[in-house]
């Protein structure tokens, strides 16, 4: 349910852009082909139409909410912090990698759907011969971030740190869903030129398929308040990854409707 009126306005934006799309009207009219038949004439389409999706993945505006801490789909920025600022998820895991060793040195934790999408994109990387990811941070603490977020701004002063680091209580990583990864031996660790090793290539040609999206684009600080961050993974799950991909909107502020945040 929409809890706050960004909220609305963000749905309702979404509604007039994505109200019946393409997937949507198939299924729509492939649910009416196959059940109005089954019940005889005169039948209406059936109540539950609505959420019938046959194509996966599927997507729907309102599945999760954009404004609570917990959800899957929660835009935290420099504009909107957490609810409560200093939230804490409550389905941290570790992912069961094949070679935890290998794939998260720093035994890091993750919100469970992401650990478990990483995982499997993880195994896919490596059989498809773009490397070995691994987990550099994931899950901060309120606390971390305030440390992250100080040493960020004294080592490279209040502007290009916060460009780079979040103040706590606006990261994405206090959520659980945001990653960011390396390539073992593919160098640029953290740097924007990890966007053009075999792994950054890949992630940002495949990630959405397993629920990722850069969650920081080239060219879109204005809007997102940070650099290009080509190893920042942000999990949102397939069918919402999916329909970005396929709208072409790369910045998750804008894809729902919110006002750009590039400053507190
Ligand atoms: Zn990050």
């Amino acid at each position: 349910m929409p809890t706050n009126t960004s909220e609305r306005n963000a749905r309702s934006q979404r509604g007039v852009r994505f109200g019946l799309g393409f997937r949507r009207f198939i299924a729509l009219a492939a649910a009416f082909t196959i059940v109005v038949p089954l019940l005889g004439g005169g039948a209406s389409v059936p109540a539950k139409a609505e959420t019938l999706c046959l194509f996966e993945p599927c997507f729907e505006a309102d599945d999760y909410s954009i404004d609570e801490a917990a959800s899957l789909w929660v835009v935290a920025n420099k504009q909107r912090p957490l609810d409560p600022i200093k939230f804490v998820p409550k389905n941290l895991v570790q992912p069961a990698f094949a070679n935890p060793s290998r794939s998260n040195p720093y035994r890091l934790r993750v919100a469970k759907p992401a650990a478990d999408a990483l995982v499997k994109m993880t195994a896919a990387m490596r059989k498809a011969g773009f490397g070995d990811l691994f987990i550099q941070s994931a899950y901060r603490s309120y606390d971390y971030q305030r440390s992250v977020h100080a040493g960020a701004v004294s080592r490279l002063g209040l502007r290009a740190g916060e460009a780079l680091a979040a103040r706590p209580g606006h990261s994405e990583h206090q959520t659980g869903l945001a990653i960011d990864v390396g390539a073992v031996g593919q160098g640029c660790l953290i740097y924007t030129c990890f966007g053009k090793t075999k792994a950054g290539r890949y992630l940002a040609k495949y990630a959405y398929k397993y629920g990722f999206i850069i969650r920081y684009p080239e060219g879109k600080t204005a809007i997102t308040g940070y650099q290009y961050e080509p190893w920042h993974l942000r999990y949102v799950g397939p069918g919402l990854a999916t329909e970005m991909r396929n709208s072409g909107e790369t910045v998750f502020e804008t894809f729902w409707g919110l006002e750009p945040a590039p400053n507190y």
